[in-house]
């Protein structure tokens, strides 16, 4: 454990039983931002005012702005390559003040994605200050996880200034945003109004306000009626846009938006794009429903089944794993090319294989769940983030199409390039933090292996204790900011189980997956035991597949506990092997793909 989480512990911020500790506290913020986004006209413009609460027992008399669309400008420190269309000016500041007061903005040329501000009087615990900022950007042209769709859809992500995390293990959050790692947000209160000429439609996070007056009243009333509706409604096409027959006439309309208690707001706008919606029951209790949206260009065929694609994911996710229901009151599809999720939004490719647009689709709302329900550091540990969606998106896939397809697709994608590749930087802890790892092991470290580890507790735990502990953690940190070490205690809390070798072989270790079958002993008429190896270390469930000489098979599963007290060997009892011999013997590992099969068989002399 890193000195920062062992602090935490000990001012009892966190609690060893995996709970908020009775010190925990967590900041917050209520941004009220008014936004001119004028396309043709790349300028975007913002005036915001940020009422910051400050509940830590500290005295802050420095605060850190993030910048994130400081990305663009030309010798920012990026993680990847720049087209000269992806680079701007960045953010310019053209206006702060503290609590009224106009004050000067410094920018210090060593820093990029954030900048220091100092506040004019300390803010003191349990205080708060008001700031405003003026600010202006160009839109890139090229677009990433924002920017312009086309000259006339524009994606809003990730773009206003904003007070990074203040928190109890870490102080403030001073990472520089380089286009990998992703972001680490406080749950804030939004008030958000963009100004867009008419004839746009603008999409975005939180409720809508007073549609009916930036609707034409037949739109308006689709609209209406696509919070009870099961299929999918044309609320707008490009022809009725084109008609000018979609938004009031006026020569501006200010499209509000509010959300509570969210971790980011996202938007887009478009002139042409459809607009699909529908809605699914989310919640059984409550009744509630969620209503789905779509905003595409309408040449992208598998955008006309978005709609359905994401109702099937809210159902599936609330009724299923994690069987939480979905917590938010929308999503919108919003067709972009970034495959990046936001609350309440996707930004996702069109494919021309539509299964493949429906996988994309559940992955980035799966991360409704995590990171933005359970306030997640992405930044720091992301496979906190990423491995939980890849995780659910094989759950979901197995229903969609079959545990075979499924799982050979997620072997593919997520397991085979971080099994087969042994570069040094590849078997580098998962816990690492993110800014500590640059290639492509942070990507194996966020998505296939965590997400190989929670499977791997999962059949550990069985699904009904696993759920349990699942919904336990959920339960206690959704909202705040929890660090892998809640989860691993709220884990061996809820199941009763002192799991530490377990989170110790998967997350803060080199292991990787290979075992071996090294030898076979039979004891006629007794039996069998077969003797296996972990040469990689990992404590993986396995199958060991048994055929018998009479031709008769059998296969005894293993759950990763075979190796809690021995990590290194194991022994199989093959009870079977009493009145039959056995022929051969072959070690599956499914989904944990084995960086050296050859030594995974055993045959009789
Ligand atoms: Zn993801």
């Amino acid at each position: 454990m890193p000195r920062n989480i062992q602090a935490a512990y000990k001012k009892e911020t966190r609690s060893p039983d995996g709970r908020p500790g009775k010190n925990y506290w967590q900041n917050r913020g209520r941004y009220t931002i008014t936004i001119d986004a004028m396309p043709p006209d790349r300028n975007i413009k913002g005036s915001e005012q940020i009422t910051y609460i400050n509940n830590s027992p500290d005295t802050l008399k420095n605060t850190v702005i993030k910048l994130f669309i400081n990305i663009h400008r030309p010798g920012a420190p990026r993680l990847r390559t720049a087209n000269p269309d992806y680079l701007t000016e960045g953010m310019h500041i053209d206006a702060v003040a503290v609590n009224g007061q106009p004050q000067k903005w410094r920018e210090l040329p060593y820093f990029s994605t954030w900048q220091p501000f100092k506040l004019p009087q300390p803010l003191l615990p349990h205080d708060s200050v008001k700031l405003s900022f003026d600010w202006h950007y160009q839109i890139s042209l090229e677009s990433g996880r924002e920017g312009m769709i086309d000259s006339t859809t524009y994606f809003l992500a990730y773009f206003y200034p904003r007070i990074a995390v203040y928190d109890d293990y870490n102080g403030w959050d001073r990472m520089n945003f380089t286009d990998l790692q992703e972001f680490y947000s406080d749950f804030n209160d939004y008030t958000v109004t963009i100004n867009a000429p008419k004839n746009y439609i603008v999409w975005g996070t939180g409720t809508l306000q007073h549609p009916e007056t930036l609707l034409q009243p037949a739109i308006a009333q689709r609209f209406a009626a696509s919070f009870t509706s099961d299929q999918t409604i044309r609320i707008a096409t490009k022809e009725e846009l084109a008609a000018k027959k979609v938004t009031a006439p006026n020569a501006v309309n200010s499209w509000q938006f509010k959300a509570s208690n969210i971790p980011d707001m996202a938007f887009g706008l478009s002139d042409h794009f459809d607009w699909d919606a529908a809605s699914v029951l989310v919640d059984d209790a409550t009744h509630r429903r969620a209503s789905v949206q779509a905003a595409y260009n309408d040449t992208a065929a598998d955008y006309h089944h978005m709609v359905q694609f994401g109702r099937h994911a809210l159902d599936w996710l609330s009724h299923n794993w994690p069987g939480i229901p979905y917590p938010y009151e929308k999503t919108t599809i919003f067709q972009g090319y970034a495959g990046m999720e936001y609350p309440m939004m996707a930004n996702d490719e069109t494919y021309a294989d539509t299964t493949f647009s429906r996988f994309v689709a559940e992955h980035e709302i799966a991360h409704t769940y995590m990171p933005f329900y359970m306030g997640i550091n992405e930044t720091r540990y992301g496979f906190m983030d990423e491995g939980w969606a890849t995780t659910f998106e094989l759950l979901i896939g197995r229903a969609d199409m079959g545990t075979e397809k499924a799982e050979e697709a997620y072997r593919e994608f997520r397991v085979n390039d971080w099994t087969y590749d042994n570069s040094p930087d590849e078997d580098i802890p998962i816990i690492t933090p993110g800014d500590a790892q640059a290639t492509q092991g942070l990507g194996n470290n966020e998505y296939g292996k965590p997400s190989l580890g929670y499977l791997a507790v999962k059949d550990l735990l069985g699904d009904e204790l696993f759920k349990k502990c699942l919904h336990t953690y959920m339960d206690r940190w959704h909202g705040k900011h929890p660090n892998p070490w809640d989860f691993f205690y709220s884990f061996n809390d809820a199941s009763g189980k002192n799991l530490n070798w377990f989170w110790t072989n998967w997350f803060i270790s080199n292991n990787y997956i290979d075992l071996a079958i090294d030898k076979v002993e039979e004891n006629p008429g007794k039996g069998a035991t077969a003797y296996i190896r972990n040469i990689g270390g990992l404590a993986i469930p396995f199958n060991l597949l048994i055929h018998y000489s009479d031709g008769s098979s059998e296969t005894l599963h293993q759950t990763p506990s075979i190796w809690s007290s021995d990590q290194k060997n194991a022994s199989v009892a093959i009870p079977g092997a009493s009145g039959k011999k056995i022929q051969s013997i072959e070690l599956k590992g499914g989904i944990y793909v084995d960086a050296d099969a050859s030594n995974n068989k055993w045959a009789a002399k």
